[in-house]
C-alpha cells in the first residue's frame, strides 16, 4: 500500500514489534520440513519452557493463530463434552473462555465476578470444592480492565482439589513473572504480538506432562484436528520415525517470533518488569496532572495494560482521532461498560519504553494545551532510575 505512513501502537495489542522480529521476517523461506526450522524451532521449544518456567517438563511450542486459538486448543485438549470445567471471570476475555468451553460441549460453571472487580478467591473455593471440576481457568491479566488476577492462590485451590488449571498469560508472560511449576499450571498461551512484540499470528503455548497425559487417555479424540496436541507433537518432537507433517507452520512467523522470544530473554523478565513499572508509573503520574485517573486501585491493577479514567469533558473519539490522524499515535478506548469512559494503554513488549511514551506526552501536550507534560515525563522517568 502507498503512503502507509508509521503508527506508534500504544494499544494493549498489536505491540511495536522489536527490530529483531522485522529483521528476522525477511530471513530466506524454507520448507517447514527442512532441517533448518526443524533447529529453529528446538530453540524455541527450549525458550518456551524458560520462559513460561515449566521446569523442563511437559510440552511447549507455536500454534498457528492467534492468542485466541491458544485459549480454544487448551480447551479442546483438555476436555471431553460433558466434562466439568469451572471459568473464573471478570472480564471481556474471561467471559469469552466460557463461550469457547460451552461450545465444546463442556459443562461451564461460571464464576463471574463484575468486570473491573477484582476476583473473589474464597468465593472461587467453594464453588470448587462444591463441582470437583475436571479443570479450573483463569484469565491472569484481564486487558479489558487492566485487573491483575490471583492466578498463585486459585493454582493452590486447583492444586488442593487435583484439577487441572489452565492460565491465559497473554498480558503477563515475556513481561511479568510467570511461573508454571510454581503456580501448578497445566496449561498456558500467549499471542505473539502482546508482550513479545512479535508480529500477530502464532500462540506460544505450554502444557504440564500431566496436561498432555491426560490428552492421551482421553475416551474420545480432540474435537478439532488443528488443534491436537498430540498432531503437534508429532511434528514438534523429534521421535525414531523422524518428525510428521501436521500442518504447514507459518516459517516466517517462527522466526520473527522465535527471535522475539529469544530478545526477551537476553533482556531478562525482572528487567523487563522494572521497565514497565517505570513507565507506567511515570506515564500515571504525568497524566494525572491534567486530569485523568487510574481505573483500577493499585491492589489489583495489572502493570502491563494501564486503565485511565477520562478528565471531566473530554471528548475520547475526537481526541483518539486526533492522535491517530494527526500525531500517528494508535491509543485504545474502553470495551463495553468503559467505552467513552477509559483509555487503555498498552505497556507490553515494545511499547513500554520512554521514547514512545514521551510521544504521547508531546501529543497531548499539544491537543491539551498543557506544555508542562513531556518534561514531568521525562523527570519522573529519570526519578525512577530507568
Ligand atoms: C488479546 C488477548 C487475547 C486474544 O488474543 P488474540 O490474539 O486477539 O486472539 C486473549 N486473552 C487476553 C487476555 C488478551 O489480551
Amino acid at each position: 500500500m502507498k503512503n502507509l505512513t508509521p503508527v506508534l501502537l500504544l494499544t494493549p495489542g498489536p505491540t511495536p514489534i522489536h527490530p529483531r522480529s522485522v529483521d528476522a521476517m525477511s530471513w530466506p523461506m524454507r520448507s517447514h520440513m527442512d532441517a533448518d526450522v526443524f533447529a529453529y524451532n528446538d530453540n524455541i521449544v527450549k525458550d518456551l519452557h524458560t520462559l513460561y518456567q515449566t521446569g523442563g517438563k511437559g510440552f511447549t511450542s507455536l500454534l498457528s493463530g492467534t492468542g485466541s486459538l491458544g485459549m480454544e486448543a487448551g480447551f479442546a485438549n483438555l476436555l471431553e463434552v460433558g466434562d466439568k470445567v469451572l471459568i473464573v471471570s471478570n472480564g471481556v476475555f474471561g467471559d469469552r473462555k466460557i463461550e469457547m468451553a460451552e461450545r465444546l460441549g463442556a459443562e461451564v460453571i461460571a464464576v463471574r465476578f463484575p468486570a473491573s472487580s477484582p476476583i473473589d478467591v474464597t468465593k472461587v473455593k467453594v464453588v470448587a470444592e462444591k463441582h470437583q471440576p475436571k479443570l479450573i481457568a483463569m484469565v491472569h491479566g484481564e486487558t479489558s480492565t487492566g485487573v491483575m488476577n490471583p492466578v498463585p492462590e486459585v493454582g493452590e485451590i486447583a492444586k488442593s482439589l487435583g484439577c487441572m488449571f489452565s492460565v491465559d498469560a497473554v498480558t503477563t508472560v515475556g513481561m511479568l513473572e510467570f511461573d508454571m511449576q510454581a503456580w501448578n499450571v497445566d496449561y498456558a498461551y500467549t499471542g505473539s504480538q502482546k508482550c513479545l512484540s512479535a508480529p500477530p499470528g502464532l500462540a506460544p503455548v505450554a502444557f504440564s506432562s500431566r496436561a498432555i497425559e491426560s490428552v492421551k487417555n482421553r475416551k474420545t479424540p480432540v474435537s478439532t484436528w488443528y488443534s491436537d496436541a498430540l498432531g503437534m507433537i508429532d511434528y514438534w518432537e523429534p521421535s525414531e520415525k523422524g518428525r510428521k507433517y501436521h500442518h504447514t507452520v507459518p516459517v516466517q512467523l517462527h522466526w520473527a517470533t522465535g527471535e522475539a522470544i529469544r530478545a526477551a530473554l537476553e533482556e531478562g523478565i525482572p528487567n523487563r518488569t522494572q521497565r514497565v513499572k517505570t513507565v507506567g508509573f511515570a506515564a500515571l503520574e504525568t497524566l494525572k496532572t491534567v486530569g485523568f485517573s487510574a481505573f483500577i486501585p493499585e491492589e489489583y491493577r495489572l502493570a502491563t495494560v494501564l486503565a485511565l479514567k477520562l478528565p471531566e469533558g473530554m471528548d475520547d473519539a475526537k481526541v483518539r482521532h486526533q492522535l491517530r490522524f494527526d500525531y500517528d499515535i494508535s491509543v485504545t478506548g474502553g470495551l463495553g461498560e468503559t467505552a467513552g469512559k477509559i483509555w487503555r494503554l498498552g505497556l507490553m513488549g515494545e511499547n513500554a519504553r520512554p521514547r514512545h511514551y514521551i510521544k504521547l506526552m508531546e501529543a497531548l501536550a499539544d491537543i491539551m494545551n498543557a506544555p508542562h507534560l513531556p518534561r514531568l515525563f521525562e523527570e519522573v522517568c529519570v526519578g525512577e532510575r530507568y
